[in-house]
């Protein structure tokens, strides 16, 4: 497989400029699959100025050429799927239908966005004495730094892409240090689709927190657009205070998943498999909590272990396997403590619980009886483990699945207008009822309290990446 490792800046793949390099771990069998460029200082800074230069020109390309771009792009992928989730497979280490899946939704993105390219709406007012014209333009925000985490390193990746493309901004793609193979070849794609020098770019800085900053101080960046940690959140978000730069977060979840009395246990298992084993438990979205209600709990824990038993584990090169690897050794070791922490907590140990030797693959695992406030309820796992509390009341079920500071997602299984109203009950940006996947290119994804600001996706997603400009006319029309 060819694998691109270089940074690409103004149109040209190239090697960091003092020649630095770090390795790409398969988190399978830990073995070395690329040394990737490091970028320095000046590497970055060049990228911003290729930006910089090429924003004039990009704002000023038609809509419909920047829709076809986007939409040659998602050609390509649709062309290139396999490819697509091998490198994924082999920097991650998810599953092979992990992968596909995706792949797919990633593609998705780029085709959403070619439509929406076409149809960024202004706004036309009369003031209020009607001797006055107002007229909003939308402009794109300019030249847009995008970040993004290794679990969905190519989802994340197009997400930002499509939009800050479609609405005319010019951009830097940072990713994860694990994950840089599958955004360096989404990057290739749009170059060969037609995206011109120096409208994307991608660099991987080390180390990345000074460099990103010293990146934010260059008043020629405008938009911060960051998916990943809250923790690191927080911090970007005191970074572009010093230059007033606009930020979109998609931050941390811990989704809570409640089963009500009245769900019918079929369509709760299979939701909630989905829900909380998609992408291996390394989800934003994961559902990290489950409250089950006491009249039905033994029956769907009994059924959802037996789900757990069926997925087999192991590399996900070898399609036939439905769990794959963590990301990282250092992944698979923080899930592992998060377990032992709770079983020393009470929790009971139903199912799994072991790391493997080789690799960085974690059972699925099963823990009943695990207590409200616990740390496996109150952190992120991003793993393969599933944490059941038990209920008897569903207000109190409402109340300890708002007892957090995040507010990404939740899940309701129940009779549908009760499952309706506790969803509405929930603080979340997103909550799906009866069902265990929410994502979708048209759907405005994002969360609220310090789960994010900001949504991607859907027709939301495109006005991230704008900015309103009033211009006023006099009443005969002349500006
Ligand atoms: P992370 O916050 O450690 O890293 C995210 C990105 O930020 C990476 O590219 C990383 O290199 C970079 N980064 C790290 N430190 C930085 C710093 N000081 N300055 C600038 N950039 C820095 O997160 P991760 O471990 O890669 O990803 C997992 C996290 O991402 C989880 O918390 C997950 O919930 C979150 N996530 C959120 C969404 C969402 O849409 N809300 C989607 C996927 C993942």
């Amino acid at each position: 497989m060819n694998l691109l490792t270089d940074l690409f800046i103004d149109g040209r793949w190239r090697p960091g400029a003092d020649g630095r390099r770090f390795d790409v771990i398969d988190p399978a069998d830990g073995s070395t699959i690329a040394a990737f460029a490091a970028a320095t200082e000046q590497d970055c800074l060049d990228a911003v100025d290729a930006a910089a230069n090429a924003q004039p020109g990009w704002a000023a390309t038609a809509p419909r050429e920047r829709g076809e771009i986007l939409r040659a792009a998602y050609e390509i992928l649709t062309a290139e799927t396999e490819t697509f989730a091998e490198i994924m497979v082999r920097e991650n280490g998810k599953a092979w239908a992990d992968a596909i899946g995706e792949a797919t939704y990633a593609k998705e993105f780029f085709r959403w966005f070619s439509e929406e390219a076409v149809r960024i709406a202004g706004d036309y007012r009369l003031s209020p004495a009607g001797d006055k014209r107002i007229v909003v333009d939308r402009a794109p925000i300019g030249v847009s730094l995008l970040i993004t985490p290794w679990n969905f390193p190519a989802a994340m990746a197009t997400r930002k892409l499509g939009p800050a493309l479609a609405a005319g901004c010019t951009t830097i793609l940072k990713p994860a240090r694990e994950t840089p193979l599958t955004a360096a070849y989404v990057v290739d794609v749009l170059r060969r689709a037609g995206v011109p020098a120096g409208v994307v770019n991608l660099v991987t800085p080390v180390p990345t927190g000074p460099l990103v900053k010293r990146m934010l101080d260059r008043p020629e960046v405008r938009k911060l657009s960051f998916t990943g940690s809250t923790e690191v959140g927080r911090e970007l978000l005191h970074a572009c205070a010093d230059t007033v730069v606009s930020a979109s977060m998609e931050l941390g979840g811990n989704a809570p998943l409640i089963v009500l009395p009245g769900a019918d246990l079929d369509v709760a298992v299979e939701g909630a498999l989905l829900a909380k084993m998609r992408n291996g438990g390394s989800a934003c979205t994961a559902a990290n909590r489950f409250y089950v209600h006491d009249s039905v709990h033994d029956e769907f824990v009994a059924r959802f272990d037996a789900a757990l038993a069926a997925i087999p584990a192991g590399p996900g090169l070898d399609r036939a396997n439905g769990l794959g690897a963590l990301v990282s050794v250092a992944e698979r070791d923080k899930v592992a403590a998060l377990v032992t922490a709770a079983v020393a907590d009470g929790a009971t140990l139903r199912r799994g619980g072991r790391a493997s030797e080789v690799g960085a693959f974690y059972d699925a695992t099963l823990l009943t009886g695990v207590r409200h406030g616990s740390a496996i309820t109150t952190t992120e796992i991003f793993g393969p483990v599933t944490a059941v509390v038990r209920f008897d009341d569903v207000d109190e079920a409402v109340r300890m699945a708002n007892d957090t500071i995040y507010g990404l997602m939740g899940y309701v299984f129940g009779e549908e207008r009760e499952a309706v109203s506790v969803a509405r009950r929930l603080e979340a940006g997103m909550v799906a009822v009866n069902r265990g996947v929410v994502s979708d290119p048209a759907a405005p994804f994002g969360g609220v309290k310090q789960s994010g600001l900001g949504r991607e996706g859907g027709s939301e997603g495109i006005t991230e990446f704008l900015e309103e400009k009033y211009i006023a006319l006099t009443a005969d029309g002349q500006r």
